[in-house]
């Protein structure tokens, strides 16, 4: 039993008079969509109200390499830049913020809540899952009613117990909440849930609330499906005559009407959707509105705009649906927005897989306004690494005025003019094909249509004849110009 200069100790420790949030994952390797929406609001709250961000691993129910797992969590949020004020990595004044290194401070608090009569030790077998803890039904565990005494002397023989919940049987138990407003919950509906496991260990259940109280944690920011056991929790905060956070549970993020996102049926984690090309700014920015609508009609916001425009008052009690589409409409703002030099080296790497030794500042402008996701990419270059097999049908073309035997005559009037350019280069391949429309007096169009079409073998293509040609280096693009010519030619 630990003396209250202990708990003295504990409290003194707590920063009082500010805003003070926290994200408390498990480590399970990979961040979830949701998860990273809890970080983000979680993190707008503190940095709105010029408070603290906490970061709490939970790793009490974890049989896995908990230090991979975390570096994943720091990974994440530092590059998506929602960077704490407090954490395992960095420290702080209530650490320490992994909570298996807080082992020792459970039980003595769990001992406490027992000599207030509102917790008590359990001796009965272990079953199958102590961790959902509804292994009696309230009244019936004869444990509840042991005397202090023989509990105690059971404790000190050695006999293994866990630490339950008293609930009382009677009443009620109302908390609020900032998004759902009052709940209440009949007593009779909670069971005596398991505060400290048998190895010692607080559920999360129990951990939650010495962990938020300890840390000066004044807002809870958390999934729905904790909206449940709050009630039990509110109940902790009484036993031990603590004020309880301001609790905002969020509603779930959906695939569709029935179903919650889940890895395990194939949605995409947060590193998937950067894996799939999206960019971090616009994952943010589309998550931070599943849940919360900003005021007035603007949808576009960075991370210091969402601080400025964030406000609980628009959180949502309805689930949102998660929609690729509109995230990818995001996305490719997102890249639109993007300077010339922060979109090429976006775009390099996804450049890279498909061609090698090309100018990739050229290329990346001739994608930027045409990408909706890094990793569309490679298949939008395709062509430049070899030409596909295509039909002669494309060289016509009504608006271009140009059919087969018009770009048979284009190609082999361009194709002395292509030859002929030196130095090689983009403007000298502009000016020599421009000038030869002149002379020809036709509409670029009509010559540009066809030269285009045998330098790539699509209809659509990321930038015109004259950037394709310049890309490919003049004797790929005299092979592919004659190869066009003998297509035609045979078919003429
Ligand atoms: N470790 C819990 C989770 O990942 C945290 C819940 C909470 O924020 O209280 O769901």
């Amino acid at each position: 039993m630990k003396d209250q200069a202990w708990f003295d100790e504990l409290e003194a420790r707590i920063p009082k008079g500010e805003v003070r949030t926290r994200f408390a994952p498990s480590p399970t390797g990979y961040m979830h969509i949701g998860n990273m929406r809890t970080a983000l609001y979680t993190w707008l709250i503190a940095r709105k109200a010029g408070g603290k961000f906490l970061l709490r691993i939970e790793d009490t129910d974890q049989g896995r390499l908990v230090e991979d797992a975390a570096e994943v969590i720091y990974r994440t949020l530092r590059d998506a830049g929602l960077h704490w004020d407090e954490g395992p990595d960095v420290g702080g004044p209530v650490g320490p913020y992994i909570q298996t290194e807080r082992k020792a401070l459970y039980l003595p608090f769990a001992e406490r809540l027992i000599q207030r009569g509102c917790a008590y030790r359990c001796f009965c077998e272990k079953t199958e899952s102590e961790e959902d803890s509804g292994d009696f039904s309230r009244g019936e565990d004869p444990c509840r009613s042991l005397s202090a005494e023989e509990a105690e002397a059971r404790a000190r023989a050695g006999e293994p117990y866990v630490v339950r919940q008293r609930i009382p049987r009677e009443g009620s138990t109302t908390f609020h909440d900032e998004i759902f407003g009052d709940i209440t919950a009949p007593n009779a509906d909670l069971d005596d849930q398991v505060l400290i496991k048998r190895d010692g260990l607080p559920t999360y259940n129990f951990a939650n609330v010495i962990d938020d109280h300890l840390m000066g944690i004044t807002h809870v920011v958390r999934g729905t499906e904790y909206l449940s056991s709050t009630p039990k929790y509110n109940l902790l905060y009484q036993g031990f005559g603590w004020d309880t956070p301001a609790y905002i549970h969020c509603s779930p993020i959906m695939r569709d009407a029935q179903h919650k996102l889940s890895k395990r049926h194939g949605d995409p984690t947060y590193d998937d959707l950067l894996s799939q090309g999206y960019l971090k700014e616009a994952i943010l920015n589309y998550i931070a509105l599943l849940g919360w609508s900003p005021a007035g009609e603007r949808e576009f916001f960075t991370l210091p705009e969402l601080v400025e425009a964030f406000d609980l008052k628009g959180m949502s009690k309805s689930p949102a649906i998660f929609d690729p589409v509109k995230l990818t409409y995001f996305n490719s703002e997102y890249i639109r927005r993007k300077s010339p030099e922060e979109f090429e080296a976006l775009a390099r790497p996804y450049i890279e897989e498909a061609v090698t030794g090309m100018d990739t500042a050229l290329i990346a402008s001739l994608l930027q306004q045409r990408c909706e996701k890094l990793s569309d990419i490679p298949g939008q270059l395709g062509f430049l690494k070899a030409l596909p097999d295509y039909d002669t049908e494309l060289f016509v073309n009504k608006k271009s005025k140009t059919d087969r035997a018009v770009s048979l005559e284009m190609l082999r009037s361009a194709l002395p003019a292509v030859e002929a350019i030196d130095p090689w280069d983009q403007d000298h391949v502009h000016d020599a094909l421009i000038g030869l429309a002149e002379k020809l007096e036709v509409k670029n169009a009509k010559l540009l249509w066809p030269v285009r079409i045998a330098l790539s073998g699509q209809a659509v293509t990321p930038g015109g004849a004259v950037e394709i040609c310049c890309l490919l280096g003049k004797e790929e693009a005299l092979r592919r110009m004659q190869l066009g010519i003998d297509r035609l030619a045979g078919e003429a």
